[in-house]
């Protein structure tokens, strides 16, 4: 058996709050993002991890359910 490893970004909208994920295509800093709720673009200014993110800052409420 392999195992794989997936990496799972989550994106915090700077405007609404809204978070959403994106699995294995690492973001960029200055990469631009498009909220896919409030439609706003956001501009990644650094990807935290585990390792120096207070944990959970995106999670702390549920992803918004009308993103399709
Ligand atoms: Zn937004």
């Amino acid at each position: 058996m392999k195992v794989s490893l997936e990496y799972l970004y989550h994106f915090c909208c700077d405007y609404c709050g809204s978070w959403w994920s994106r699995a294995d295509i690492e973001p960029v800093s200055g990469e631009q993002v498009h909220c896919p709720r409030c439609g706003k673009l956001n501009t990644v200014d650094a990807i935290q991890t585990f390792r120096n993110a207070a944990r959970g800052s995106c999670l702390q409420k549920a992803p918004d359910p009308h993103v399709p």
